[in-house]
């Protein structure tokens, strides 16, 4: 490795060195192993144990001859699992996806540049700055220190974070993956991608467990109990065939076939894949999903608590006011251009932008990078026409909970401390003031002064930071400061905002803002975005309170002030705790408790540190608030997709055993064969169930109070689907007498099995028909209007070619072999068309025999 050299501090690797350095050790990355292939999901289509049997039933009917039957039942078990894989992969893949969505940054100084680059395209060599929630990128050496701990447990297991400082050995080491917890560094990278600790042990690492979302366990264990009833149904009904002497093959299939289209075995799969199609939505919406699961969450919520700087506001801070004893100043301009030039050159003045550019981390150089409170301090410094740095030699650094940071310099011959900070905590360290020049006590007058003007500037929604300074003696310290004066930034509410809240609100949702500002500062910034607000608490009230008395001020309390990350905690684990879904942002390291504890957590993709971003549900792209809000409305909107589709095969599938069982135990020939079941099961289990997954949301879907979390959805849809079932079964019985008339008329024998009839004919195409019609219903948690009917073209369509395949089945000479059906008559449609219009009629007769059942009780229930 290179000698380090003072130049390589400043400036970094150079070009020519970065890029040797690039084609010798390659992108920082560690190959990830593919963990699903194509072949492993085709192959697993077809280990359920029903497909086994048709499989085998197929190849009996081959051998003894019937070779249509035989073949069609293989071609029906392709078409299936082809279905079946399609879904799979996809699912797979946007899986898969996900994980590369979010894109981790760092800062690098190359060049003598700072800039932000992507993590992959560290080398060893390079130098980097890191700071306070950072997610270590590479193996590297410190070279500069600054109070800086980093939290090693998934390497060590020790959760406590470890200090770290220049020296050898692993203290002066920070390692890949680890996270920077406190403090500032520049480090030097000295391994990368797979040469890291991380990269040795990855391994180890990458065998996590594949978490599933609570609806599709759900679902899993109600698919399993109606697998087992249905095992059980078609035993039972095989039995009864066979004594009743239908043919034992034919009664095989027949219930063969019944039990794979009533066991909704796609389901969780269906699911997962709109669940990631969701994923992929949110995303073109500037929100991340690291957590597919928290989709079904995000519907749910209740409350949202929220940051205001970054979050409400656009984070672009521009200083309009400096205050010092030398006077009022307004300073021109808007954002981080200095073009337009301020006097500031008495000595408090002077003083403050000294401050200002010096106790400062953010670089407003060719690249603007940094917090925006700093750059904007900055900003004013070169406003001012100041940009001299002194060589800092130790920093205390800005915390949330400390709310302000200061830095030792050496200036001139000899060394002064710099602070600021929020404005009340400087004034506290402060004893003297720096007035015409000369240093006095601060007097309780001044005190007075300065806090008018900081509340005058706070009323306007300006954010007010203080600035001291001391001579150093012989220790850096806080204590005694010389107070020079306060400035006033502005941060423009965002103008998408107001609406968003409006719609929040609307949908029953409250918000709450939490907010490490003044109390004065965030009441205005509330009041420009449209909250209502009852109550404004700080966070040393809420110390105060034991849990009880906290849980009545959060009702109250639309904004906390003054709060440390520990006081967010503790609003989401009260909020929870009474029977709240909250939603909940942050940014800092300390915000992760809170965030990992929320029902939903969201982090800033923007200003987040990167151990925010690690264990929230969703990160933000642009920390924009209404994007929030957007994406409980896209929660929403997939949730009551996926209850539409289950709803669907719930009750679909179940329908046709019913039939088939009574009519059998009465005596009478079957209504339907094998094969039209087995069709039947992927003209509707296929095109419109996935169909229905990609309604796009009605615009009521936010004026209706948030879904409950970890709904039954079984007992949710009982009712509805005895209805249908009960429905559906009358219909088919009745098309069923219908046709066996027919039948004799035209002296067709019902009960030969290897001729087409039109008893069966018209029982097939009127349960196809009625599912049609159903997926419609199912989509609607209410009623049907005209619109709603046509609002989902992915539906029409698929309804239109699931008839249109239809009509081919009765109409096509090669198919009626098959399938063994007649051409059907206008009249036979009429009837068909009439009996499965039932379908729409479900939802009505069902909500009305519920309000029958239960009520009153149904208010009880509301509240929550
Ligand atoms: P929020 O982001 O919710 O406003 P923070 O915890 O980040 O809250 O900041 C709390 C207070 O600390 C701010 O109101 C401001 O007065 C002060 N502050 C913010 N950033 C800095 C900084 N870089 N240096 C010194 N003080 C700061
Ligand atoms: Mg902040």
């Amino acid at each position: 490795m290179t000698e380090l050299s003072s130049s390589y501090l400043e400036k970094g690797l150079t070009l020519a060195q970065y890029q040797a350095n690039l084609r010798k050790y390659g992108f920082n990355e560690i190959p990830s192993k593919k963990e699903f292939t194509a072949l492993k999901i085709f192959v697993s289509q077809f280990t359920s144990f029903l497909i086994i049997v048709l499989i085998v039933a197929g190849s009996v009917s081959i051998f003894l001859g019937e070779l249509i039957d035989g073949f069609a039942i293989f071609a029906i078990v392709i078409i299936n699992s082809i279905i079946g894989f399609i879904q799979e992969y996809k699912a797979e893949n946007a899986v898969a996806a996900l994980k590369k969505m979010v894109v981790q940054t760092a800062i690098v100084v190359r060049n003598g540049e700072e800039k932000e680059v992507a993590i992959k395209e560290l080398v060893p060599e390079d130098l980097i700055l890191i700071s306070e929630g950072e997610k270590m990128p590479a193996d590297c050496q410190i070279l500069e220190a600054f109070s800086l701990k980093a939290d090693e447990s998934m390497l060590t297991g020790e959760s406590v974070p470890v200090n770290k400082e220049l020296g050898d050995g692993r203290q002066g080491k920070l390692f890949k993956g680890t996270i920077v917890t406190t403090g500032r560094a520049k480090a030097k990278v000295y391994a990368t991608g797979i040469n890291t600790e991380f990269g040795k042990i990855i391994d180890l690492v990458s065998k996590q467990e594949k978490s599933r979302s609570p609806l599709t366990i759900q679902l899993d264990t109600l698919g399993k109990k109606i697998a087992l009833v249905t095992l059980i149904l078609i035993a039972i009904l095989f039995i009864l065939g066979y004594l009743r002497g239908i043919d034992v093959v034919e009664m095989l299939l027949t219930a063969v076939a019944l039990g794979v289209s009533a066991i909704p075995e796609g389901m969780p799969i269906i699911v997962t894949l709109t669940l990631a199609l969701g994923v992929q939505v949110m995303a073109r919406k500037k929100a991340i999903t690291r957590k597919m699961n928290s989709i079904e969450t995000l519907g749910a919520t209740t409350v949202i608590c929220s940051d205001k700087t970054g979050t409400l506001t656009l984070n672009e801070m521009t200083v309009k006011k400096v205050d010092t004893p030398d006077g009022n100043k307004e300073i021109p301009g808007v954002g981080y251009k200095f073009n337009e030039k301020v006097t500031l050159n008495k000595p408090a003045e002077k003083k403050l932008l000294e401050i200002c550019e010096n106790c400062n981390n953010s670089f407003v150089d060719k690249n603007i990078i940094g917090d925006p409170t700093e750059i904007a301090l900055k900003v004013l410094a070169r406003k001012g026409n100041f940009s001299k740095n002194y060589k800092e030699l130790d920093e205390n650094v800005f915390t949330s909970e400390r709310k302000m940071m200061s830095s030792l310099h050496k200036v001139n011959k000899g060394k002064e401390i710099y602070a600021k900070g929020a404005f009340e905590e400087i004034l506290k360290h402060c004893t003297y003031i720096l007035k015409n020049g000369k240093v006095v006590k601060l007097t309780a007058l001044d005190k007075k002064t300065y806090n008018k003007i900081a509340e005058k500037h706070a009323k306007e929604a300006m954010r007010v930071l203080g600035f001291a300074y001391k001579p150093f003696k012989n220790k850096f310290d806080e204590k005694n400061l010389i107070f020079v004066g306060l400035v006033g930034m502005i941060d423009p509410p965002r103008k998408t905002v107001p609406a968003s809240i409006k719609i929040a609100q609307d949908a029953g949702i409250k918000v709450k803002i939490i907010t490490g500002d003044n109390a004065v500062t965030a009441r205005a910034v509330g009041e420009i975005v449209g909250l209502k607000i009852q109550n404004i608490a700080l966070g040393e009230d809420i110390d105060k309170l034991n849990d009880r008395d906290l849980k009545k001020l959060i009702e109250v309390t639309d904004i906390f002030a003054r709060t440390k990350p520990q006081h967010k905690y503790r609003i989401v684990d009260i909020l929870q705790r009474n029977n709240q879904i909250v939603a909940v942002t942050g940014d800092g390291v300390n915000d992760a408790p809170a965030i990992k504890h929320a029902d939903v957590g969201i982090a800033m993709g923007i200003k987040g540190t990167e151990a925010s971003k690690e264990v929230a549900d969703i990160v933000l792209k642009d920390d924009n608030f209404s994007t929030i809000v957007t994406t409980i409305e896209e929660g929403r909107r997939i949730y009551r997709n996926i209850l539409a589709f289950i709803k669907y095969m719930l009750s679909a599938n179940f329908i046709t055993i019913v039939v088939v069982g009574l009519l059998t135990i009465l005596g009478y020939p079957l209504p339907i064969l094998a094969l039209q079941i087995l069709w039947l099961n992927i003209a509707t289990d296929s095109l419109p169930a996935l169909a229905l997954g990609q309604s796009r949301g009605s615009p009521e879907i936010m004026q209706e109070k948030p879904h409950r979390k970890n709904e039954n959805i079984f007992k949710k849809f009982l009712g509805f689907i005895i209805v249908a079932m009960i429905l559906q079964t009358a219909a088919n019985l009745l098309i069923y007498f219908y046709g066996i008339g027919l039948d004799q008329n035209a002296g067709i024998n019902t009960e030969d099995l290897t001729i087409a009839s039109y008893a069966r004919s018209l029982v097939f195409t009127q349960t196809v028909i009625f599912e049609l019609f159903f997926a419609f219903v199912c989509k609607e948690e209410k009623s049907i209007t005209l619109r709603s009917l046509g609002s989902n073209k992915a539906l029409i369509l698929a309804v239109l070619v699931s008839f249109i395949l239809q009509l081919g089945m009765i109409y096509l000479p090669f198919m009626q072999t098959i399938f063994k059906t007649v051409p059907l008559g206008l009249k036979e449609w009429g009837i068909i068309i009439l009996l499965a219009s039932t379908a729409f009629i479900v939802p009505m007769v069902t909500n009305f025999t519920k309000d029958i059942f239960s009520n009153g009780r149904r208010k009880n229930l509301e509240k929550i």
